[in-house]
């Protein structure tokens, strides 16, 4: 018996890992909800552009205090078709300048990319890793409409400074929130900072589906208008095409899931926050630093970074300890081959972050043995 426990004992030291984030455990945990939605919108014989899409869209908007919310396929398809349809409008002509931060999801500015917008990369702070406000101005040229903040790792980029500098020189601000659902600066959410917003309801996200989703929220009437009409082929009634647009629409089942998993955004962001309060009380290794934390905003912890030059090293040895990270992320965006005509930017800090990240476990079920198992076995890092 006594060696068949030990035996039971070492397979658990050898196979328990604690996962970066479980989204089988995610869902389970929202069951028996989850699955009787599920089977409601089945049942339901309607499937796409329905009262699901409708319920999610009003919740989504009044959660982030915007007026519209307009379900989409993708976070990257809810940036891009802000972008087409300021072109619609004739706010923007294709060709001209998105003002990016160089360290991102690459999706952002693939975003941009596709449509028909130059993505011109400005580097991070080391204290933020988001966008530097004080690097905007210096990139503005005559062709400039936009910058898109993006609220990397659930940190809300310092919206403040960027709005006052679109201000001034009158170009729209176009937030990335596929990080940040629910993350406030100064009191303010975001997606409601922007002249408008993408989300992306990818699985892993704060606010996931179980599958792709995304959503733009903004207060700009004519604007929410054309994304719904330029995600459906640019269809402004049934068989009347304005437009030549894509198709990126929110399935009914997706907005479902979402409108069950919103109601519980609120409490996991702050579990998240309670893990990182204490990663942050525990972690002291002077080979790893952490960002320092901020007064203005409330992180949602989408990621938790630590960095260190020996970031392989330190990989391997939290694996060896049980401990599952991940790296966000390992390419800088100007350094992989799809974006090879910018890879002569000079962009040390980018590349600096890219070489030093790593992401802990982060989610709001960890159990308080796993943060000390992740504190106790960072700090023990030589
Ligand atoms: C996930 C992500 C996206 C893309 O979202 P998809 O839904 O996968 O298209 C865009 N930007 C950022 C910062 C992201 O993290």
């Amino acid at each position: 018996m006594l060696c068949n426990q030990v035996y039971c004992y070492c397979i658990y030291r050898f196979y328990y890992m604690i996962p970066y984030y479980s989204l089988k455990h995610i869902s389970e945990s929202f069951e028996p909800e989850l699955s009787q939605t599920i089977q409601q919108a089945t049942q339901s014989g309607w499937y796409l552009q329905g009262k699901q899409n409708e319920l999610f869209e009003r919740d989504f908007a009044n959660y982030c205090g915007t007026s519209y919310c307009v379900g989409v396929g993708n976070g990257m398809d809810a940036l891009s078709l802000i972008f087409i349809a300021y072109q619609a409008m004739g706010v923007m002509q294709a060709g001209d300048e998105v003002i990016v931060p160089a360290n991102t999801c690459i999706a952002t500015i693939i975003g941009v990319i596709r449509a028909n917008m130059k993505p011109v990369f400005c580097e991070p702070t080391l204290e933020t890793c988001n966008i530097a406000p004080t690097r905007i101005e210096a990139l503005i040229t005559a062709r400039t409409k936009a910058i898109l903040p993006v609220h990397l790792y659930g940190r809300c980029a310092d919206m403040e400074q960027i709005v006052e500098i679109a201000k001034k020189h009158k170009l729209k601000v176009i937030e990335d929130c596929a990080q940040a659902h629910g993350a406030t600066y100064k009191g303010k959410r975001v997606g409601s900072w922007g002249d408008a917003a993408g989300f992306s309801f990818y699985p892993s996200k704060n606010l996931g589906a179980l599958g792709d989703g995304g959503g733009v929220t903004t207060n700009d009437e004519k604007l929410a208008h054309l994304v719904r009409v330029l995600a459906n082929y640019g269809s402004s009634a049934k068989y009347v095409h304005d437009y030549v647009g894509i198709n990126s629409r929110l399935d009914e089942m997706q907005a479902a899931v979402l409108s069950v998993k919103l109601k519980r955004l609120d409490s996991d962001n702050e579990r998240r926050r309670q893990v990182a309060h204490r990663y942050y009380e525990g972690i002291s290794n002077p080979l790893i630093h952490l960002l320092p934390p901020s007064h203005h905003e409330e992180n949602v912890y989408h990621i938790f970074p630590i960095f260190t030059p020996q970031r392989e090293r330190l990989q391997a040895h939290l694996t060896e300890a049980g401990i599952q990270t991940l790296i966000h992320y390992p390419i800088a965006p100007h350094r992989q081959k799809a974006l090879s005509e910018y890879a002569a930017l000079s962009l040390p800090i980018t590349e600096q972050i890219h070489r030093e990240e790593l992401s802990l476990p982060m989610s709001p079920l960890l159990t308080s043995e796993d943060i000390e198992k992740v504190i106790d076995a960072v700090n023990r890092f030589v």
